[in-house]
């Protein structure tokens, strides 16, 4: 019998597993509803080990600032952000090249460059302040029973002093607990894998030139590799390579990486002077076989997990949470039923598959280093730099990829009140 038994259970409407980029934002859209919320994240904020709110930086889109904006927490955000103004598009060893500049699309940014930690700080600030949400940091999920009327596991706090396991009741479980989802598993849903064979590299780096909000993306023999404007005037390498390369690179003493990271991108950011610490992640694909099942749905990267070279997968993340949190905070019934998770289901399915196709063609037409294929990137590159119309497709790329628009997206509260 579990250590559990005999307690009186808590009672919630939704419990989200996972308080990462994705799960906490769906909290923060849920703060102040009439919904009931549990949010369960076992590494808090802060912690060395935090694996959403870590050292990386992630490039917001402007449906992802609308979002933020709906949320209340785009103004602590934005404070330490830097604004993309130039996207440059380049393919190493090659004459084709792209640059988009918003101010040709009427637009103010193509989006905003913010440190994971800062967007953790500004979300869990936002949760700490809502009445109707139930934090258990840090602390995990046990012996999970799905069923038909109800969600059933125990709450284990990972505290110091073990405490006895806390049952609860949910009537919808989300899965907001990353690629390696173990709500994914509980619920019996399996998973789509494929493996890139690359590793992104991720660094800040200063260099003796003036970012002027230009976001770089250049297509190289191993992967692609993007710079990206930082508010306090440094870079964001994040640099897609070969694992051997990756595990080179890293060995290397910051001279010895700068010197590599100049040869591979050249000079159109100046001379790189400084790199501070080096991480490293393993690209895979990941896609959920269903994005519900019984009292269950995935969202974020434990619905899919993408190659960074877009900078989408949060974008796509968000735009679930957005949407998962209107779908449910404006129906009147059971936030589980099969009925309201078919519907958020077939409205995220464009945008999901847009997106990860989007991605993973992009991956595999630049890492085609076969001739025909590379003259055909020359010439796609030039059109698009030749032809307006092209660059205001790239431009709406951070909109979403079709289906409904979430409320928040569009500027409107969560709640059609
Ligand atoms: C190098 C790199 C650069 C990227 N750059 C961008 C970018 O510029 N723009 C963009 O849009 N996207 C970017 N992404 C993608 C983005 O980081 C992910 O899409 C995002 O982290 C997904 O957030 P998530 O909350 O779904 O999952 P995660 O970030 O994986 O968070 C999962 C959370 O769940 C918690 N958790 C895990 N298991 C449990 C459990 N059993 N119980 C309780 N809690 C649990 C974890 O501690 C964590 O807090 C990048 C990714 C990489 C690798």
């Amino acid at each position: 019998m579990s250590a559990a038994a005999g307690r009186t259970p808590l009672e919630v409407d939704v419990a989200i597993v996972g308080g990462g980029l994705v799960g906490a934002s769906l909290a923060a859209a849920l703060a102040g509803s009439p919904l009931r919320v549990l949010l369960v994240e076992s590494v808090p904020l802060g912690a060395g080990d935090q694996p959403s709110f870590d050292e990386r930086t992630t490039a917001l889109g402007n449906a992802s600032r609308r979002i933020f904006e709906g949320l209340g927490v785009w103004a602590a955000i934005v404070a330490e952000a830097a604004a993309i103004r130039v996207i440059h598009v380049s393919d190493a060893g090659r004459f084709g090249f792209a640059r988009l500049t918003a101010a040709e699309q009427g637009i103010e940014a193509f989006g905003y460059v913010a440190a994971n930690r800062r967007i953790g700080a500004a979300l869990w600030e936002r949760l700490g302040a809502a009445a109707n949400l139930a934090l258990r940091v840090p602390a995990r999920v046990q012996n999970v029973a799905i069923a038909r009327e109800a969600v059933r596991f125990e709450v284990v706090a990972e505290s110091a002093a073990a405490m006895a396991p806390e049952p609860v009741v949910a009537r919808l479980v989300v899965a907001a607990d990353g690629a390696h989802s173990q709500m994914r598993i509980a619920a019996g849903i399996g998973a789509q894998l494929e493996d890139y064979d690359q590793v992104a590299m991720v660094a800040n780096v200063a260099s003796d030139a003036p970012h002027e909000g230009t976001a770089y993306e250049r297509f190289t023999a191993g992967g692609p590799l993007a710079l990206l404007p930082l508010h306090d005037g440094s870079r964001a390498v994040v640099w897609a390579c070969r694992p051997a390369h990756a595990a080179e690179l890293l060995a290397l003493d910051a001279a010895g990486f700068l010197a590599q990271l100049q040869e591979r991108f050249g000079w159109r950011a100046g001379r790189f002077v400084r790199a501070a610490r080096r991480f490293s992640y393993p690209l895979k694909l990941m896609r959920a076989a269903a994005p519900v099942a019984t009292r269950t749905v995935l969202i974020g990267n434990a619905a899919q997990a993408l190659h960074p070279v877009a900078g989408q997968g949060f974008n796509l993340g968000l735009r679930d949470a957005a949407m998962l949190a209107e779908v449910i905070a404006n129906a009147s019934g059971d936030p589980g039923s099969p009925e309201l998770l078919e519907r958020f289901s077939a409205w995220r399915a464009q945008d999901r598959r847009g997106v990860v196709g989007f991605t993973d063609s992009l991956v595999k037409l630049f890492g085609d280093r076969r001739f025909g294929v590379a003259a055909l990137r020359d010439l796609g590159l030039l059109l698009f730099d030749l032809t307006p119309p092209a660059k205001g497709a790239l431009a709406r790329v951070s909109g979403g990829f079709g289906g409904p628009t979430p409320r928040l997206a569009r500027g409107l509260p969560v709640r059609r009140v």
